[in-house]
């Protein structure tokens, strides 16, 4: 039964709900701490994502009372991946995942942290500042709440990261993405990677039948071009697939989302004691499909220390933060490695064409890349 609470002051103040911010809520309001998430959005929303989750996360999902499948989520089993000219390379998914709609999935999180009794409130967090032990973390509607712990979930890029002069604001991020769902025929079990020149398409289907297509580019290769139409036609569409699913369904959505400044630089997990979860500690390259995978089990890991920390009697941040930090390198250094290498590789028309002629050649090699940028099927909480 969701507990009532009458202060601003919590346990854990979780600054962001998306997939990390949102999973935290319900572990740790699970064990009976006062959790309060302040998203600036409202639910349901749709968000720029692939829309592809690995399967790892499923034991901890269905453990946290979360059943994609039971909103409709599709079953995803085989990959497709092309060049620019339409070479084609197929591979069955190693653990495999699930298609669903950010707009369904993010809301289904929501409702389930309340009923778990977590507080959710929709404001923009503008300021935080730490004092002998406690944040104060101020937002756009003029009200301060206070917690001992503070989770920074709000994503790849916010103010908040200036504001704490994080080392990657202080570089360019030079990508955009673009997002949208059509209505067309498209098998429900694959995604399908499609390269084009600058850039690659993802396509899979979400639990409304709904294709979900979400591309990234860099801006230069972009900037050449009016606007996202004549992007798409002149770039995008050269590689047959994408301008066939294209060209062959009906726009779902009045015009495409979309999303800049997106950067692949490293993050600290831990920064000025605000412990950082999902893309807010790191985001690996969308070609791994693999981002909310990751947010989910950086979810989990940080939850399950923080629960050791409220039930520890010493109650050291010293050692929540240096735990927190010591398990993210471990569970995520090597995927975002192999992210950045994979991203690299498919970065440039030539290097796409030989690493394609190489998996050609070598098919095994597919899904022991894929293996390398997903984890093991997480426990249950
Ligand atoms: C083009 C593209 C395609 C992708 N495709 C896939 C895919 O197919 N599969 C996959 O697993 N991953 C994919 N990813 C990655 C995935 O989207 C992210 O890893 C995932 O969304 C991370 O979740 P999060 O909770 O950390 O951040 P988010 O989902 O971005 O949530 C952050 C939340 O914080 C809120 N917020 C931000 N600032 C504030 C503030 N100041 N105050 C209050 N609230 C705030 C935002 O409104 C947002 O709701 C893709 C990413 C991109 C860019």
């Amino acid at each position: 039964m969701p507990k009532p609470h009458f202060s601003n002051v919590y346990d854990v103040i979780i600054i962001g709900g998306g997939v990390a911010g949102l999973t935290s809520a319900i572990h740790l309001s699970r064990h009976r701490l006062a959790v309060l998430v302040i998203e600036k959005h409202e639910y349901p929303r749709h968000k720029v994502c692939g829309e592809y989750v690995s399967n790892e996360t499923l034991p901890y999902l269905h453990s946290l009372n979360i059943d994609p499948h039971a909103l409709g989520a599709t079953t995803i089993a085989r990959f497709e991946l092309s060049t620019r000219q339409g070479t084609l390379i197929s591979s069955s998914l190693p653990l495999g995942g699930f298609g669903i709609s950010r707009f369904t999935f993010d809301a289904a999180l929501a409702n389930e942290a309340i009923q778990q009794g977590a507080s959710l409130i929709h404001d923009k967090v503008t300021e935080l500042r730490y004092n002998r032990g406690s944040f104060f973390i101020s937002t756009q509607q003029q009200k301060v709440f206070t917690a001992p712990v503070a989770i920074g979930a709000y994503g790849k890029r916010s103010a908040l990261d200036k504001l704490m002069d994080r080392d990657f604001t202080f570089k360019r991020s030079p990508f955009l993405a673009v997002k949208t769902h059509v209505k067309g025929t498209f098998p429900d079990d694959l995604v399908a990677l499609h390269n084009f020149d600058g850039g690659y398409c993802g396509v899979s289907k979400v639990e409304d039948g709904s294709i979900n297509l979400c591309y990234i580019t860099s801006f230069a290769a972009f900037k050449k071009y009016k606007n996202t139409e004549e992007f798409q036609e002149r770039v995008v569409f050269q590689n047959p697939f994408l301008k066939a699913v294209f060209k062959d369904s009906q726009p779902v959505f009045k015009s495409p989302l979309t999303i800049s400044q997106i950067s692949f630089d490293k993050k600290m997990p831990v920064e000025g004691h605000v412990l950082m979860c999902g893309d807010s500690s790191g985001l690996i390259h969308p070609l791994c499909g693999n981002g909310m995978g990751m947010a989910i089990r950086s979810a989990q890991i940080l939850s399950g220390l923080i629960v050791d920390y409220f039930t520890s009697e010493t109650k050291s941040r010293e050692v929540l933060e240096k735990k927190y930090m010591e398990k993210w390198e471990h569970e995520f250094s090597t995927r975002l490695g192999v992210g950045r290498l994979i991203a690299t590789l498919f970065g440039h028309d030539l290097s796409t064409r030989l690493s394609m002629a190489i998996l050609k050649i070598f098919p095994w090699l597919l899904p022991r890349l894929i293996r390398l940028t997903h984890g093991k099927p997480m426990a249950p909480a």
